[in-house]
C-alpha cells in the first residue's frame, strides 16, 4: 500500500469561512479521480483537538481553486486499485490554520497500512433485556416507571426519559395509577404483590430465564424444604429476586463459599444457577458443591442462560491476537469498563472511544490487527461506522467474529439460540 501513497498540497475549489478548515468527505482528484474519504471523521475530530473550527464537504482539487485555498491531500490505492484519502483546506492566508493541517495530515499519514479489523458480532445487549427496552418503548409515556437501570445506550435512555420514563424506580414509591415496568431480572415477590395490591399497571418483562429460576426455588425445592444454594456472583442483578423466592436460599459465589455452608441436613441440599452470570464461573462452585454434598440436586443445565459466557468469550476471542482494542460505549458506563478491563487481560492496548472521531493516531502506530468491541452504552451502528472510518486509513480486511451458544437436547440443536425467548406477560 505504502508504494501507492501520495502526500500532495494541491489547489482546490474550496474556499472555508475564515477561521475554518474544511475536511473533504469526497475528493475530485487530478490524477487518481473520485477518492472516498471514510477516514474524514478521525482527520476532523484531531483538528477540532487543535481548537480549530470544522466543516465537511466534497473538493475538487487541481481545479480552478479561491485564491490561495490548497488542500493538504493524502492518496493511495486500495487492493482493487480504487483510490481513497484523506483531505483538508485550511482557510486561506492563515498560516497557523495551516500548520496544524499538515502536523493533523502528516499524523494521520503515517499510520496509514494493511490492517485487520476485529469486529465483535455478539449482541452486547442480551435478549432478555432486549426484550425490557421493546416494552418501555411501547408504553413509553409520563407516569411510566421501570423498577431497574435502562440498560441501554446514553441517546436512546434520553429518548425514553424525554417521553416521560422513570428508570431505577423503587416499586414502593410509585405513585398510584402509574405503570411499572419490571426489568428482566425481576423483582421479589412481596414487591410485585404491593405494586399489584396499589392497582399499579404491571408490565412484567422478568427474562423467562430468570423465571425459570425463580420457579426453580418456590416449586421444585421449597416445597423438600431443602436449602437451596443460589449460585452467582453478587453484582448480578437477578440474583437478589432469586433468593428472595424462598426463605432457605443461600448465595454461594465462589468455590470456598462452599465450605462455610451449615445445611440441617446435608443430603437435602440442591442449588439454582443465577441467568445471566457466566457459565465458566460457576462450573467450579457446582463441583465445590457435589464433592462436599453428594446428594446435591440441581437443574438441568439445558435451562442456563448462556448470554454473559457467550460475551466473554467473545471478547477475548476478538482481542486474541490484537495490537489494539477499541471499546465503544460512554466513558462512565460500567459495562464498558467490563469489557475494557477482558479485554485487557491479554495486555493488548485498550481503549474506550464514544465516537469514531475519539481514535487518534498514536494508537494505531504499529497495529497490524484492530479489535472492535460493543459495550451496553455504545450509541447503535458505532462499531460499524468505527469499522468504516478506519476502512479510509489503509486497505483493510474486516472479520466479523461472535459467539452464540446454542444449548439444547443432543442431536436437536434449535434452530436459533436458545437466548431468543418467547414473549412475556402483560397484565393490570
Ligand atoms: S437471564 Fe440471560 S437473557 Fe435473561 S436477562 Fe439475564 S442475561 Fe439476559
Amino acid at each position: 500500500m505504502n508504494r501507492t501513497k501520495l502526500e500532495q498540497w494541491i489547489p482546490s475549489d474550496a474556499s472555508p469561512s475564515s477561521g475554518e478548515v474544511l475536511v473533504a468527505t469526497q475528493i475530485e482528484h487530478p490524477v487518481r479521480g473520485q477518492m472516498a474519504c471514510p477516514a474524514a471523521d478521525l482527520v476532523g475530530a484531531s483538528l477540532r483537538r487543535h481548537g480549530l473550527s470544522v466543516s465537511y464537504g466534497a473538493i475538487v482539487a487541481g481545479g480552478p481553486g479561491g485564491p490561495g485555498a490548497e488542500a493538504g491531500i493524502v492518496s493511495y490505492l486500495d487492493r482493487d486499485g480504487s483510490p481513497s484519502g484523506l483531505g483538508a483546506v485550511p482557510c486561506p492566508g492563515d498560516p497557523h490554520s495551516r500548520r496544524l493541517v499538515a502536523e493533523v495530515m502528516n499524523g494521520w499519514s503515517a499510520v496509514l497500512r494493511t490492517r485487520r479489523l476485529i469486529l465483535d458480532t455478539t449482541p452486547a445487549v442480551c435478549t432478555g433485556q432486549q426484550e425490557v427496552l421493546r416494552l418501555v418503548d411501547e408504553v413509553a409515556a409520563p407516569g411510566t416507571y421501570v423498577a431497574g437501570p435502562s440498560g441501554t445506550d446514553p441517546g436512546t435512555q434520553d429518548d425514553l426519559q424525554r417521553q416521560g420514563v422513570v428508570f431505577g424506580a423503587d416499586p414502593g414509591d410509585v405513585p398510584a395509577g402509574a405503570t411499572l415496568v419490571i426489568p428482566a431480572s425481576g423483582i421479589d415477590p412481596g414487591s410485585a404483590e404491593r405494586a399489584a395490591r396499589r392497582g399499579l399497571r404491571i408490565v412484567d418483562g422478568t427474562c423467562p430465564w430468570v423465571r425459570r429460576a425463580q420457579d426453580e426455588v418456590r416449586f421444585r425445592h421449597a416445597d423438600h424444604d431443602e436449602l437451596i444454594v443460589v449460585i452467582g456472583p453478587e453484582d448480578v442483578r437477578c440474583r437478589s429476586s432469586i433468593l428472595s423466592q424462598a426463605a432457605r436460599t443461600v448465595p454461594v459465589s465462589r468455590p470456598a463459599d462452599v465450605a462455610g455452608l451449615r445445611p440441617a441436613d446435608p443430603a437435602a441440599v440442591s442449588y439454582v444457577v443465577t441467568p445471566g452470570c457466566s457459565v465458566e464461573a460457576i462450573l467450579p462452585v457446582i463441583a465445590a458443591l457435589r464433592a462436599r454434598f453428594p446428594a446435591l440436586r440441581g437443574p438441568h443445565p439445558d435451562g442456563w442462560c448462556y448470554a454473559a459466557t457467550d460475551r466473554l468469550l467473545a471478547i477475548r476471542a476478538a482481542v486474541a491476537f490484537a495490537d489494539l482494542v477499541l471499546v465503544c460505549g460512554a466513558a462512565g458506563s460500567a459495562d464498558a469498563q467490563r469489557v475494557a478491563r477482558v479485554a485487557g487481560e491479554r495486555g493488548a492496548r485498550v481503549e474506550l472511544i464514544s465516537a469514531a472521531g475519539d481514535i487518534r493516531p498514536e494508537w494505531l502506530a504499529g497495529a497490524s490487527t484492530v479489535a472492535i468491541l460493543r459495550s451496553v452504552s455504545a450509541s447503535p451502528g458505532l462499531p460499524e461506522a468505527v469499522c468504516a472510518a478506519l476502512h479510509g486509513l489503509g486497505p483493510a480486511s474486516t472479520v466479523r467474529r461472535g459467539v452464540a451458544s446454542m444449548p439444547g437436547p443432543a442431536g436437536r440443536l434449535p434452530a436459533q439460540p436458545l437466548n431468543v425467548m418467547p414473549a412475556r406477560t402483560v397484565c393490570g
